[in-house]
């Protein structure tokens, strides 16, 4: 039987890479997007899908009961895949308000529209980030969450949210908790797209400390299939961590972007952290869970990076009027500026 999925946040980055995922491998489905189109969210992510007769685009806020409601009750929602938040570690350590409303307030609105209206799967995306870091080993999902910023606080929050209302009414709930993704349509603030748009104007790189945080990459196509995987296999209440098992360091990364544009290393300006001790060191997931239902990451990192890189230099239009936005130059300026100085 054909779908009525609802996508929240499905004008940011992953979740408009999911929205064209989802047209092209369900073509008897429906795809309804609800996004407040913050200054991540961007409707230019989904110019190709906005023509698709299946598909519909509904501005508002998942924390708005009216909205949410009138939605699955016109649009005979089927499927929740919650990709909407506030997604920036960096941001939420400025002013972790608006984050609470998305993060938490907002996964409890929609989990009591989940229950109103029958919703047959409710999928939560949530992050590795609520761990908390690991300095040897990998994250199981039995482990305790113990998030150390704003941003995972509230992504923590949220799943426990998801949890109750699967224990207490039996909403068929599944989260996933992703390791750092990167791909086309990444707003360039989080570190890739930011160092690859900056790279590209031959701007100096603020790499945090001296760059030796781990993390594990998953390039955005294998984050949507290991969605995919969660949401139509996956246990009802089960959490699935899904990672890209590619561990590099943020300096070694930053090389190999600089490698792939053929820039000078001399662009990396080491500067103090200003997430000081919350800046987890390392995560690493161990993905034992999701892989008992066939998804394994399918990209190789260097070919994945390869492909990002060339699609920021290929749509210079795309970032270009992001980063020449007033909202984006004043937020890079205000934290930044004090950073990085002239070198701004
Ligand atoms: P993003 O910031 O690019 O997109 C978030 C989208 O949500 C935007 O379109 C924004 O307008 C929308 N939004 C924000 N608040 C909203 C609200 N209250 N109501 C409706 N829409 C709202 O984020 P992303 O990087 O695509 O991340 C998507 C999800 O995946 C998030 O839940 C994030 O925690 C999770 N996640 C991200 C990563 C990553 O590396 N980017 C890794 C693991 C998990």
């Amino acid at each position: 039987m054909s779908r009525s999925v609802l996508i929240t946040g499905g004008a940011g980055f992953i979740g408009s890479n999911f929205v064209h995922f989802w047209l092209e491998e369900y073509p008897e489905d429906r795809v309804v997007v609800l996004d407040a189109l913050t200054y991540a969210g961007n409707l230019a992510n989904l110019q190709t899908a906005v023509t698709n007769p299946r598909f519909r685009f509904y501005p508002g806020r998942i924390e708005d009961r009216t909205v949410v409601d009138g939605i699955c009750r016109s649009e005979r929602i089927t499927h929740v895949v919650n990709f909407a938040a506030e997604s920036h570690n960096d941001r939420s350590m400025v002013d972790p308000t608006g984050l609470i409303d998305a993060n938490v307030t907002g996964v409890g609105i929609l989990l009591r529209a989940s229950k109103h209206f029958d919703i047959e799967r409710f999928l939560h995306v949530s992050t590795d980030e609520v761990y908390g870091q690991i300095e040897n080993g990998q994250f199981r999902e039995t482990d305790p969450l113990l998030p150390r910023t704003p941003y995972s606080a509230g992504k923590a929050g949220g799943e426990m949210l998801v949890r109750a209302y699967h224990i207490a009414y039996g909403i068929p709930t599944v989260v996933t908790r992703g390791s750092n993704t990167f791909g086309p349509y990444q707003y360039p603030e989080k570190l890739l797209p930011f160092f690859i748009t900056r790279a590209l104007q031959d701007r100096p790189l603020p790499l945090y400390g001296t760059g030796t945080q781990v993390r594990e990459w998953l390039y955005v196509t294998d984050h949507c299939r290991g969605i995919r995987s969660a949401l139509l296999n996956g246990a009802v209440g089960e959490v699935y961590n899904l990672g890209g098992g590619n561990e590099l360091t943020n300096l070694d990364i930053t090389k190999l972007v600089l490698q792939l544009l053929g820039k000078p290393d001399c662009l990396i300006r080491h500067v103090p952290d200003p997430r000081g001790s919350a800046h987890d060191a390392r995560y690493a997931l161990d993905c034992t869970r999701i892989g008992s239902l066939g998804w394994r990451p399918q990209q190789a990192m260097h070919d994945a990076l390869e492909r990002t890189v060339r699609w920021y230099c290929d749509h210079r239009a795309w970032w270009e009027a992001i980063v020449q936005s007033e909202a984006y130059r004043s937020f890079v300026a205000g934290y930044y500026g004090p950073i990085l100085g002239d070198d701004l």
